[in-house]
């Protein structure tokens, strides 16, 4: 009778907005709809917040779950922008190196920050033929890239509004770059003369891969040009691992009218025309609100929500078009820290990796300064991720195969000797799928596909009324920068819509 009582109690919860998830995505956009004093409620499926970006403590060990690199902590960057908005300062090393790559062919370049200093050192392993020129220009549109999309709110434009507000915010040079979006990263090595230099090629598509989550073909330029200079802006380390970005937002939702409820899964959600309201049923409660954001993939909001526009299904990419991730956490003893100049690698493989025939894998290390990722001081964290293409079909039975290949190829490089690891674990599709209820595990967002234009990517508006979506799945969606801005985005829109 008591709990009878008590669900009939919880039935009849109302807030403002229900945020699901709580990914950099929902939770930029809670943030923001926090400041304007809102009553929200996050709701969370896993133990542990932060979805894709995140970390979590095992074995004496801080492992990061997905995201290491860090871009955009800049006032006009995303992540910056949500910080300053709601007055949050992170405290976060900036990189001096932010990306070493050991090449095929055995040579390592460094991915200075500097285009200068990246220039010389492009040409230096890539040979001077037109490498100036090619990064130059790239360099030219990221600036671009960056600049504008802070300013374009409203993009992808789906009402008049947002046509209209992006006319207003338009300058004539955004109308000169927009052309690029109709033309593919290898047409841009085409024109360089560059699409002969192999060794070149192999270098863009593997950085591509890890950038835009796609290879040169597909890739357009105006998010290739982006992703290839992703390392000549500023790169940070934050202490403890990411989830000290996660943290200070969850605590300053909670000191603004947001209730967060971890472990709780949003199974349904239905659209009352009446009330106008949205009832929420969870695998705990049942709530209503006058608006939702989905901080999740699309494909899941799809299975949740039925009430969505039609073109919507149009949009979802299955799992031939999407990966899931191999991923390592290793917990090393290293007496020299200090022997690492940089922490971030990409490692281009002799010999592609079994099943997943992929041709590169990512190192993250922990900060040599860094005395909070381990128990002991002599210890090291590092995290190891290649992708997982098609991740409903490819199966791997036995993981351990993947592993020794991954251990060998760290030995061989000299990260660590076989008698320095204490610890390791690994996670695929099935890992990824509980972690993030993401569907088929699949993670990094949407790839980019030659097909589809920015302006023909997922935008925040769910259906008619007040349902909103953001995350990597959604314009721009992509690594931390892309997420957070999708969760600018979607709030922008709510205020325009009368949302909130
Ligand atoms: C291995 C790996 C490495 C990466 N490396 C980088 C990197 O170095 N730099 C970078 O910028 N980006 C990186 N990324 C990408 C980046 O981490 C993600 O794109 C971004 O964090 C995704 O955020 P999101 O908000 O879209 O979704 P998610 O992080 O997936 O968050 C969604 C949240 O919703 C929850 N959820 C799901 N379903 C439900 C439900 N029904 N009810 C309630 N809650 C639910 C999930 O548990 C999760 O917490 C990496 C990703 C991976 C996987």
């Amino acid at each position: 009778m008591f709990k009878k009582q008590k669900h009939l109690f919880r039935m009849s919860q109302k807030f403002d907005t229900i945020i699901i998830g709580t990914g950099l995505g929902a939770l930029s956009t809670a943030c923001l709809l926090a400041k304007q004093g809102q009553k929200n409620l996050i709701l969370e499926q896993n133990y542990l917040a932060g979805g894709c970006t995140s970390s979590y403590w095992r074995k004496g060990f801080v492992f990061e779950s997905g995201a290491t690199t860090l871009v955009g902590l800049e006032k006009n960057m995303p992540l910056g922008y949500v910080l300053n908005e709601i007055g949050i300062t992170i405290n976060a090393r900036k990189l001096e190196t932010p990306m070493k790559i050991h090449l095929k062919n055995g040579e390592i370049l460094t991915r200075h920050q500097n285009l200068e200093e990246w220039i010389l050192e492009a040409e230096r392993v890539f040979g001077k033929k037109n490498q100036r020129e090619f990064w130059n220009f790239c360099y030219r549109v990221s600036c671009f890239v960056w600049q504008t999309s802070l300013k374009q709110r409203f993009f992808p434009p789906k009402k008049i509004n947002d046509f209209l507000q992006c006319v207003k915010n338009a300058t004539f040079s955004q109308f000169n770059y927009a052309i690029y979006a109709f033309y593919s990263t290898e047409w841009l090595l085409k024109k360089y003369d560059l699409l002969e230099n192999e060794l070149f090629v192999a270098f863009v598509n593997e950085q591509l891969i890890i950038t835009a989550q796609n290879y040169l073909k597909e890739v357009n330029i105006l998010f290739g040009a982006t992703a290839l200079c992703y390392t000549n802006f500023p790169n940070y380390y934050v202490d403890g691992g990411l989830i000290n970005v996660i943290n200070p937002m969850l605590n300053y939702l909670e000191k603004n009218n947001t209730e967060i409820h971890l472990r709780e899964e949003v199974k349904t959600i239905v659209y009352q025309k009446e009330k106008k309201l949205y009832q929420i049923i969870t695998n705990k409660n049942e709530y209503e609100s006058k608006s939702i954001v989905s901080g999740i993939p699309l494909n899941n909001t799809l299975k949740i929500y039925a009430n969505t526009s039609k073109k919507l299904q149009k949009k979802i990419l299955n799992s031939t078009q999407l990966s899931s991730a191999f991923q390592m956490g290793i917990g090393f003893e290293c007496l020299d820290k200090q022997k690492f100049s940089c922490i971030h690698y990409q490692i281009h493989l002799e010999n592609p990796l079994p099943f997943l025939n992929t041709k590169s894998i990512f190192i993250s290390l922990s900060h040599a300064d860094d005395d909070t990722r381990t128990d002991q001081k002599n210890q090291m964290v590092a995290s190891i991720s290649t992708h997982w293409h098609n991740p409903e079909k490819i199966l791997v039975e036995d993981k351990s195969i993947l592993e020794k290949f991954v251990l060998d190829i760290l030995i061989k490089k000299g990260f660590f000797e076989e008698k320095d690891i204490i610890y390791y674990h690994s996670s695929g599709q099935k890992s990824w799928e509980k972690w993030t209820g993401r569907m088929y595990g699949f993670v990094g967002g949407y790839p980019q596909y030659k097909n589809i234009k920015p302006w023909q990517m997922v935008e925040s508006r769910l259906d008619n009324h007040k349902a909103y979506i953001c995350g990597d799945t959604t314009y721009p969606g992509q690594g931390i920068p892309g997420t957070v801005l999708s969760g600018i985005i979607a709030f922008e829109k709510m205020r325009a819509d009368g949302s909130i």
